[in-house]
């Protein structure tokens, strides 16, 4: 499984990352959007976590439509929200490893 990440990008409201072994995550903004765990948000420490806390703040309009996705050195992915918020930054890992497609979700539930 690589968390080597070889694009990402944003589709409609979703942000697509395509991994170096050639796999592609959909991950919908708003679930990412809600996980953000800047000093601000204070998102799940685990992306997609079952212990989730909820959002301090209400979130406005754009808050969860992806604006811009950027490279953070070798392990993180930021996410540029339409409201202007940029201070979140997944890791790579935690990102494969909450990868939302089918096959991925059953890997996880035989490990489980
Ligand atoms: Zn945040
Ligand atoms: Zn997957």
């Amino acid at each position: 499984m690589s968390t080597e990440m070889r694009e990402a990008m944003v589709v409609g409201n979703d942000i697509v990352v395509v991994w170096g072994d050639g796999h592609e995550s959909y991950f919908p903004g708003e679930e990412l959007r809600r996980a953000c765990t800047c000093a601000g948000c204070k998102g799940e420490q685990h992306l997609f976590g079952r212990a989730t806390l909820p959002t301090l703040k209400p979130l406005g309009a754009g808050a969860f439509v992806p604006a811009e996705v950027a490279r953070v050195g070798n392990y993180g992915l930021q996410v540029r929200w339409a409201d202007g918020h940029d201070y979140g930054i997944y890791h790579l890992d935690a990102l494969r490893a909450a990868c939302p497609c089918d096959a991925c979700a059953a890997t996880r539930k035989g490990q489980a």
